[in-house]
């Protein structure tokens, strides 16, 4: 018989993860890192989530805003 993990009524995700890391600013994030990823567990299925260092990078890579900035010199 297979053994089904505990899953059930955890809706948690990669994203949802990546997420929390941005929510706690990308210092405490790399702060968290270890050999080069940092690693979240899942507090309720135990769902690991690595994200190398690369990646906490990429989070937080603000895309410039396409937003037009008028320069208006009077
Ligand atoms: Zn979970």
């Amino acid at each position: 018989m297979a053994e089904k993990p505990l899953v059930f009524g955890c809706s948690c995700s990669r994203e949802r993860v990546a997420a929390m890391l941005q929510s706690l600013g990308e210092a405490e994030a790399r702060a968290a890192a270890q050999d080069g990823q940092t690693e979240i567990q899942c507090g309720f299925c135990g769902q690991r989530y690595v994200f190398p260092l690369a990646e906490i990078g990429v989070l937080f890579e603000q895309p410039s805003a396409n937003a037009p900035t008028p320069d208006r010199l009077q």
